[in-house]
């Protein structure tokens, strides 16, 4: 059902996306597409663009998966429950993938002055991996307890633009939260660049093109973690090919989660972890564990085992199609709708969807038509 509140908080989502204009193909854009056939200066890639070709026979797999969501923001903290300590990390929106070593981090800060011995990891997703990484790297022994591998996760479906976007609702998480986002993010992005210059971790930097034909707005990230983004601009019409007014760039990088969370996991079995597949019904399961210290990293997972009232789900959908390795590089927005395409090694990534509150998990056919038709109108009518 769309509610008014529904409708705001779609849409401070999408801004923060940097999709704040949803209008199709105007009389400007059409007008701009007659415009010259210049050549166009890129900061990151040498290569001119290149377009990718969108059709529906060129569709290998369309997923789904559940953004587990809190308007207030994620949770990390730690809790007592008579002999065991519960660290909580989880609720981490759209934006896991970004957060992950970073939220992990003050994850594991909460065990700091407790005896080092054995601890316990709930959840084989990114924020499990990562936490029970950084806990190893402590000195800490570890197992991971989780319902499914981490190639069965949310986290293999995130789509792994290194941006940490629709994390919470601004206005309702609090200034404390913001500082704690803050730096996981700094932390995160440090952790990630250092791992991009070897090819196993399925991490590296493009540019990224924010199209629409209205100004957009500034994404809180971008606003408050500058730092964080290079060669970020506003690019007048002749400075790129996109049949748009207004476009946004800025490089960052592009994490691919089923490259990432294999060698993490392989990591991890190196420092002598172990992971037993288990699913845990209720929170006195989790409890019954012998470790004394346990990471709650289970996603959407904890609104059940730990009565989380505030987690939702956001569900989104992906299109692959067949990989081009000649497009390197990113567009978000332009389409009638949350649309964006990411080209990975092994196909060509086509988004999206932010569906609030909804729990289904199968794909939708008129999403999938309408993700192929905004993508269809832009790349076709990109000026090369
Ligand atoms: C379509 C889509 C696009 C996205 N794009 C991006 C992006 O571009 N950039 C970005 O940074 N993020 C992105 N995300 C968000 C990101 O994927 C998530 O925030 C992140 O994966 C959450 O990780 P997690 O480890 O907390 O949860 P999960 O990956 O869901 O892992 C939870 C783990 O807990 C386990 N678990 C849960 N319940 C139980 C139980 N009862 N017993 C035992 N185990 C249990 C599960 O089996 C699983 O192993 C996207 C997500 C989606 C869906």
């Amino acid at each position: 059902m769309c509610t008014a509140e529904n409708s705001s908080r779609r849409n401070i989502l999408k801004s923060m996306l940097g999709v704040a204009a949803f209008a199709s193909l105007g009389g400007c854009a059409t007008a701009m597409m007659k415009n010259t056939g210049a050549r166009y200066a890129r900061p990151l890639s040498r290569q001119p663009f290149v377009a990718p070709r969108i059709s529906h026979d060129r569709i290998v797999r369309v997923i789904t998966g559940l953004r587990p969501f809190r308007p207030k923001g994620f949770v990390v903290k730690r809790e007592q429950f008579d002999d065991k300590t519960i660290i909580h990390n989880y609720g981490h929106g759209g934006g896991g993938i970004s957060l992950s070593w970073g939220s992990s981090a003050l994850a594991v800060r909460e065990a700091m002055g407790m005896p080092i011995g054995k601890a316990a990891v709930v959840g084989g997703g990114i924020m499990g991996l990562t936490s029970a990484r950084l806990l190893q790297d402590a000195g800490w022994q570890v197992s991971i307890y989780t319902r499914d591998v981490s190639r069965h996760t949310t986290s293999n479906v995130g789509a792994g633009q290194w941006g940490p976007t629709s994390v919470f609702e601004e206005g309702v998480a609090s200034k404390a939260f913001e500082e704690q986002y803050k730096f996981a993010a700094r932390i995160a992005h440090h952790a990630f660049q250092n791992l991009s210059g070897n090819p196993a971790y399925g991490i590296s930097f493009a540019e990224n093109y924010f199209l629409g034909n209205e100004p957009q707005e500034e994404s809180y990230y971008l606003r408050e973690l500058p730092e964080l983004f290079t060669s970020v601009a506003h690019l007048e019409p002749h400075e790129h090919p996109f049949p748009f007014p207004y476009v946004e760039r800025m490089v960052t990088m592009l994490v691919q989660p089923a490259i990432f969370l294999r060698r993490v996991r392989d990591d991890f079995y190196l420092a002598g972890g172990t992971i037993v597949v288990r699913n845990f019904s209720n929170r006195a399961e989790i409890l019954s564990l012998d470790e004394a210290v346990i990471f709650n990293c289970t996603g959407l997972g904890a609104k059940a085992l730990f009565d989380d009232e505030d987690l939702m789900p956001i569900k989104g959908q992906l299109v692959f199609m067949q990989p081009d390795p000649a497009v390197d590089y990113l567009t978000i927005g332009g389409g009638s709708d949350v649309t964006y395409m990411f080209p990975r090694r092994g196909e060509i990534l086509l988004g999206g969807s932010y569906q609030f509150d909804d729990w289904s998990t199968h794909v939708e056919a008129d999403v999938t038509d309408r993700i192929i038709a905004d993508n269809k109108a832009i790349f076709d009518n990109m000026r090369l």
